[in-house]
């Protein structure tokens, strides 16, 4: 695994942390600087990440606490405290 990816697997790792002990702001924090590096580096960004994070306010997105999860047909909708919505395909 190369370095850009490494860190922000362990971005990821401490949004989460963060986002558990309910500090969202530092949570957000995290995932911001992980978009940037994926963007510097040209990396997508794995797909639990971007599961878990809100298009819109960069939450780190935590099933009944800060995000509502519903199905749908044969999606899954996520919807942030923000309002925001993501939707995916059920078995992506
Ligand atoms: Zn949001």
């Amino acid at each position: 695994m190369d370095v850009a990816a490494d860190r922000i697997e362990r971005l990821h790792d401490l949004a989460r942390a963060a986002a558990t002990d309910g500090n969202e702001d530092r949570a957000r924090y995290y995932v911001r600087l992980a978009q940037r590096v994926a963007e510097r580096n040209r990396l997508t960004l794995p797909r639990m990440f971007r599961r878990f994070t809100c298009d819109r306010c960069d939450a780190y997105l935590r099933p009944g606490t800060n995000a509502r999860v519903r199905l749908q047909d044969d999606h899954v909708v996520i919807t942030c405290n923000c309002g925001a919505h993501a939707r995916y395909p059920y078995e992506d």
